[in-house]
């Protein structure tokens, strides 16, 4: 310990001079074996040693290996300068590893306190003025204090031998050792061969395990760890462990490689073995034999291609040929050909058009709907003489279970064309109509060709169902392709994206259908002659039902022999209780239903014929399924019948309104769009406007809240047509008088109170007529419209014709009466 000074040089000189005398910088990678060797007998018993201390960023270096160090940092210079000062020549330095290599100025703290007493064999001055120092590692240290931090450290140390290094353990370690870095040097591309050279030839198992600690591919705390490592078989076994390990990844990474290359020359030697066996059978004459490949071709040769898809269609086969059966590619080619295969190019259907027997076919399928089917003969008729003159398209508007698809499928039959429905419902995307390019993954053609296929032929009737459902958005805009399908200047070459050629649509006779005109995007309505198939009246569904849907469902079920019958009272009660609905889909049904539950009651033994009658089919059908149809029960205050019109048909509809002390804020429930709510708000201007008139202080909505309800409020509503109705709820509530449950409303409103006219006259009738309502009161703008309504309509309901608000509420609000519960009756 008193021993503090920097005449440590006399100490290490003898062990200096054994070997080291000329070791130049870089003449050779590493140099092993120099210390341990010969330990001198002055400091075999472990003197503390002050030594100079240089910090190490990033390096570990082991005894007996040779490692350049870069010296930038002023407080190591010093370090160097001094040293290079002393006397002694030997340059002898301790050097140890930073534990955290980011911090700049370590201290003592910093430093690992196992480090290597290291011989500095060249000093270099490079031009920047830092220093390069090559040292060789002589022996480990073990830290046991420090003199000095200022102006560079110097420490105390003692050797820390390494032992074990002759237990058969780390012999048996060693020779695994070696055979594992051989191995490992032979996979690794970056290793040269000469290491395994060097380390066959390390003397002893201490020195080849400090060898293989600096040459392994780990971080710096594990080097560290190996340095801290005394024993020489625990030493071995990390390092073995280390190499098993990279040189499993280097085995796995070679695997992969060979797997890779093995597959490219399977697909090679079966794309000769298939070559060789084509030329074979040429040369046998196995003509039957005809291989896949071949039998598409002749398949397709067979095929009156158009003269654009034969080029196409062979170019691709010719492709396919040439590429192997496994790649991706192959199967890509061979769908794409399959679908060329099976489009009907070429074929058509025959028209045989004859006006009698097309109106006898309109009518044996359909009762009523005389308008419309006029409409389809003239539209047939015109079509007929002038088949290449493109007239606008076909659009049958209506709610659902009005007939529209069984009205195509009728004209389809007339004209002796094969008929294909495809709903356009929610499509977003202009690729379901167009397709997708062959280019991406799982690519198909679009709606339109896969039309085509099952209709067969190409001239088929294609129903496109609810247009008014597209959608449109960043996907593109399926409405602008729909619209390019439907003009007879482009149709006669559309292109499928997937198909890639021209297709000629001009000779399908497209038909569309919607709920409701406005819904369809305006550049198509435009090319649509629109026919409006508004709902049927409780009359005309006992007829339907009576002549076809009926005899439709007990030919369905085998019982069209007489033993089930449904007389008109059954019908009636399904149509009353069972069903609310502008079509008859739910009729039908429910019809169905009933033939099943008698089916079954045959079967069990019940006598023949079964006939069904009102009070046989509600014990069948249960509990009625139609709510109470008044908006409500007795008349309210505050409480409107108002009429709607529905993608469904139409329906009635009950707004509430109530008055609360406020302070004048008015709020609107039940899921209203922007359109319906801005009627609101007209409304109630409208309504405050009068007020003063009625009676009522002229500040009261500064008092008041006002809220609007419209129930069933899952369901949106939207529109102009209720703002009478709200008005009318309104009033009631102002003024407290009831408002007639018995009347039904429909109409828009302005501020002035003036009451604009609506759409859906018709099914907002039919509806008020199925509700029970016998007043309904209409803007006069619509009177016109009155010629469709059915004469047992007009004739069951009073129909008010207004042109302003006031005439509304005459008609709707009941004399004031002033005990509270006593409901009027009308
Ligand atoms: P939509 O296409 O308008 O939704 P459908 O054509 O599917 O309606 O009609 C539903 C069912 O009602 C079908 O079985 C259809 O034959 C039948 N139907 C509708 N209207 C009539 C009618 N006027 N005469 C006979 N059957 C009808």
């Amino acid at each position: 310990m008193d021993d503090q000074t920097d005449d440590q040089t006399p100490a290490e000189k003898p062990k200096a001079a054994i070997e080291v005398d000329d070791v130049t910088g870089g003449e050779q990678p590493v140099r092993v074996g120099v210390a341990d060797s010969e330990p001198n007998p002055t400091d075999a018993d472990e003197v503390d040693r002050p030594e100079r201390l240089l910090p190490l960023r990033e390096t570990v270096v082991f005894p007996g290996v040779i490692a350049p160090v870069l010296v930038g940092r002023p407080k190591s210079k010093a370090l160097v300068e001094d040293l290079f000062a002393s006397e002694g020549d030997d340059k002898m330095l301790l050097v140890a590893s930073m534990k955290d290599a980011s911090v700049d100025a370590p201290s003592s703290d910093d430093i690992y306190d196992v480090g290597t007493l290291v011989r500095v064999i060249q000093m270099l001055r490079l031009p920047d003025g830092s220093l390069k120092l090559v040292i060789e590692g002589v022996e480990r240290r073990k830290i046991v204090g420090y003199i000095q931090e200022e102006p560079f450290f110097v420490a105390v140390s003692n050797e820390l031998p390494s032992t074990g290094a002759e237990s058969a353990e780390a012999e048996a370690t060693l020779r695994s050792v070696l055979a594992t870095f051989q191995r490992m040097v032979e996979l690794a591309p970056y290793l040269p061969e000469q290491l395994v050279v060097a380390a066959m030839n390390v003397p002893d198992p201490a020195a080849l395990s400090d060898f293989l600690a600096s040459n392994v591919n780990i971080d710096i705390a594990r080097r560290q760890e190996l340095l801290e490592m005394t024993d020489v078989a625990e030493r071995l076994e990390e390092i073995l462990r280390i190499l098993t390990r990279e040189t499993e990844l280097l085995e796995m990474g070679s695997k992969i490689n060979a797997q890779i290359q093995g597959e490219l020359d399977d697909q090679q030697r079966e794309f000769m073995l298939r070559r060789q066996l084509e030329a074979i059978k040429k040369e046998l004459g196995d003509d039957d034999g005809l291989s896949d490949f071949a039998r598409l071709r002749s398949d397709l040769e067979a095929k009156d291609l158009p003269e654009e898809v034969r080029t196409e269609t062979f170019r691709e086969l010719d492709r396919l040929e040439s590429i192997p059966t496994m790649s991706p590619e192959h199967s890509v080619i061979r769908t794409y050909l399959e679908w060329m295969l099976e489009l009907p190019w070429g074929e058509f259907t025959d028209d045989h058009f004859d006006m009698a027997a097309a109106a006898k076919q309109l009518d044996d399928d359909h009762y009523g709907l005389e308008r419309p089917k006029d409409r389809i003969l003239e539209f047939l008729a015109v079509h007929e003489f002038k088949p290449d003159v493109k007239g606008p398209i076909l659009a049958f508007i209506g709610p659902p279970g009005v007939g529209k698809t069984s009205l195509g499928e009728s004209i389809a039959d007339a004209m002796g064309r094969r008929f294909v429905r495809m709903s356009l419902g929610g499509i977003h995307d202009e690729a379901e109509l167009r397709g997708h390019r062959r280019t991406y993954v799982g690519a198909l053609p679009g709606r339109i060709v896969t039309a085509l296929r099952r209709a067969g032929s190409m001239n088929p009737v294609i129903m496109l169902d609810e247009v008014d459902k597209l959608g449109s958005d960043f996907r593109g805009d399926p409405s602008a392709a729909l619209l390019e399908i439907l003009d007879p200047a482009q149709n006669d070459s559309f292109r499928d994206h997937y198909l890639g050629i021209p297709i000629d649509l001009s000779h399908v006779l497209f038909i569309a259908t919607a709920n409701i005109a406005d819904a369809i995007p305006r550049p198509l309505l435009d090319r649509m002659e629109l026919i409006d198939i508004p709902g049927y009246t409780e009359p005309e569904k006992r007829e339907i039902a009576r002549r076809h849907l009926i005899p439709r469902q007990l030919e369905a079920h085998g019982l069209d022999d007489g033993r089930v019958e449904i007389d008109d009272d059954a019908i009636d009660e399904v149509i009353s209780a069972y069903t609310r609905e502008a079509g008859v889909r739910t009729l039908e049904r429910q019809l169905a239903a009933l033939i099943r539950k008698a089916a079954r009651k045959i079967v069990e033994g019940a006598a023949t014929p079964i006939v069904i009658d009102a009070e046989w089919a509600s014990e069948a059908l249960g509990p009625q399924r139609r709510e109470h149809d008044l908006a409500s029960e007795t008349d309210e205050i505050g409480l409107a019948t108002g009429l709607a019109w529905t993608p469904a048909g139409g329906d009635v509809l009950s707004v509430e309104a109530s008055i609360v002390p406020g302070t004048g804020k008015l709020t609107l429930t039940g899921q209203l769009g922007d359109v319906m709510q801005e009627s609101a708000r007209a409304a109630l201007t409208y309504i405050r406007t009068r007020a003063v008139g009625w009676g009522i202080d002229e500040d009261w909505a500064e008092h008041h809240d006002i809220h609007i309800h419209v129930p069933a409020g899952a369901i949106p509503k939207d529109g102009p047509s209720a703002g009478v109705t709200m008005a009318t709820a309104l009033a009631s509530a102002l003024t407290q008088r009831r408002v007639s449950r018995r009347v039904g409303m429909t109409g828009e409103i302005t501020l002035r109170g003036h009451v604009l006219p609506i759409g859906g006259l018709k099914e907002k009738l039919l509806a008020a007529h199925r509700a029970g309502l016998r007043t309904v009161v209409i803007p006069d703008r619509n009177e016109k419209d009155l010629v469709d309504i059915p004469e047992f309509v007009r004739d069951e309901i009073d129909i008010i014709a207004v042109d302003d608000v006031d005439q509304v509420l005459a008609a709707a609000l009941l004399p004031r009466v002033d005990d509270d519960d006593g409901a009027a009756d009308s």
